[in-house]
């Protein structure tokens, strides 16, 4: 095999990223943009010793699973990876990903049967609340907003995406024209000169209140009452604000908001419970999913309003607020003081009150509040970042001897590696279901219920 020569291929599998697999020459191949079945003119990019990677040329033969795009800017952006895949087989994508984490890392020989499913969308279509896009400048000036291109900041100009809220739209070719008429400056990256970087839109689903945040390298937006008037049109804008950001970064957001117009938040619901979101708050981007996937975390949960509860890796607080209506007590987590101050401040909106919060890491906060303040657990939810769990937490979470686990998990991988430590320290993994949080992207969330085997697990308590 050669570089920049041209092969053909049939694809045969996807890996665990979503990139399709095939072989020549004996020799695994990587083929983006290619779909399981697809036989394919590709052209080696890039050769390694024992793999290399190729760019799709030209499908001969479509696999049964491909679709046209919906989106005309699908391969460019690094936005969605599996626009040109039918959704039911991207759902079996992740839902195989998944049970064969838990098989290969975790251990778990009946996988299969304990994860029951994955939860789709019935509509995959514009289900983000929250958006940030870049703003800049195209060759000949002409003002871009969009999504960056994969591995890249170069950004694709892209007035119409499939995955958001239909109103960015509206509101990014106001905000376009608003550039144009007063010759505001776009930021650019590499010379950290000029002043819009982003505008980042949030929506309420369930409320339908809008918030918009142009993120500024500086403290003053020219004209930015016409900018305010004309947003305003626009139904259920309640929010208009500056972010301040005039780091030399790529991080987004700066830690100052000033705000233009409205309130500086919005609200909007998770069943019942009642949030509050500024620019700078944490808040699930899918909330239709999120609902279903904390649904059936209190479900595993299986609570009768006696039990204390530990939300360990807490953020904002979502599943605990889910929680504290069923529970006796809930005791929060988070690394982050902002998260732990959104939490207190939704706790006392919903006017619940038995939750407490504490700002700390899980490894630190969960031993101190065991060993030294003899606070215990009957149930233990985590829902840890990509990395998982850390040994320690994982270790006090075994010696307060909950009678359930519930491990909500955005990485199949992490999630199984922790499930595999918890299977040998007592603890049984009994059921699971996946979620598509992340609708055309790679990722896959999994929630899965693990029993402490030394107590009798009630199986009758179902809410
Ligand atoms: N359930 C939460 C989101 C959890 S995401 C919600 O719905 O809001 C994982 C969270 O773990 C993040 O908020 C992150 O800040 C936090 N985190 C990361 N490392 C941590 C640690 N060592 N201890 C406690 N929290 C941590």
């Amino acid at each position: 095999m050669n570089k920049n020569e041209t092969y053909e291929i049939t694809i045969e599998d996807f890996t665990k990223d979503g990139e399709g697999v095939g072989h020549i020459e004996g020799m695994a191949v990587f083929v983006k943009d290619t779909v399981p079945g697809d036989v394919a003119v590709i052209k080696i990019i890039k050769l390694k010793k024992n793999y290399a990677y190729g760019r799709l040329m030209e499908v001969i033969t479509p696999s049964r699973y491909r679709v046209e795009p919906v989106c005309d800017k699908a391969r460019q952006c690094g936005g969605c990876i599996f626009q040109h895949v039918s959704y039911e087989r991207q759902l079996e994508f992740k839902l195989k990903h998944v049970r064969d984490c838990l098989k290969r890392i975790g251990g778990i020989e009946n996988a299969d049967e304990l994860i029951t499913g994955i939860c789709g969308m019935d509509e995959p279509y514009h289900y983000r609340n929250k958006a940030q896009f870049p703003v800049g400048r195209d060759k000949e000036g002409k003002v871009i907003t969009g999504f960056y291109a994969g591995h890249s900041h170069n950004i694709i100009d892209t007035e119409k995406c499939f995955i958001q809220a239909k109103v960015n739209e509206e509101i990014l070719a106001c905000v376009r024209k608003y550039i144009e008429d007063y010759n505001i400056t776009t930021y650019s990256e590499e010379e950290h000169k000029g002043l819009v970087r982003h505008v980042l839109t949030r929506v309420g689903f369930t409320t339908g209140e809008i918030m918009v945040c142009l993120v500024i390298n500086g403290k003053k937006l020219p004209h930015s009452e016409v900018l305010v008037e004309r947003l305003k049109g626009i139904e259920g804008m309640t929010s208009i604000c500056l972010n301040v950001n005039t780091e030399k970064t790529n991080k987004i957001l700066g830690n100052e908001c000033i705000t233009l117009w409205g309130e500086d938040y919005i609200t909007d619901y998770l069943g019942d419970v009642k949030f509050r979101i500024s620019p700078l708050s944490f808040y699930q981007v899918n909330p239709v999913q999120t609902e279903k996937l904390y649904g059936k975390a209190l479900e595993y949960a299986g609570l009768t309003g006696s039990e204390t509860v530990w939300d360990v890796y807490c953020g904002i607080g979502t599943i605990s607020l889910f929680l504290a209506k069923k529970a006796k007590h809930v005791h929060g987590v988070e690394i982050v003081p902002e998260a732990i101050e959104d939490a207190e401040l939704n706790s006392s909106i919903n006017d619940i009150t038995n939750t407490t919060f504490y700002v700390g890491k899980a490894e630190e906060v969960l031993p101190r509040e065991y060993e030294k303040n003899g606070i215990h657990a009957d149930v233990i939810v985590v829902d840890p970042p990509r990395k998982g769990c850390d040994i320690k937490a994982l270790e006090t979470i075994i010696k307060m001897e909950p009678k359930r686990i519930v491990y909500v998990s955005c990485d199949p991988a992490t999630l199984a590696r922790d499930v595999k430590w918890l299977s040998e320290n007592g603890y049984e993994l009994k059921c699971g279901e996946a979620y598509d949080q992340f609708c055309f992207s790679g990722h896959v969330e999994t929630v899965v219920q693990l029993v402490n085997i030394g107590v009798k697990p009630d199986y009758t308590v179902r809410l």
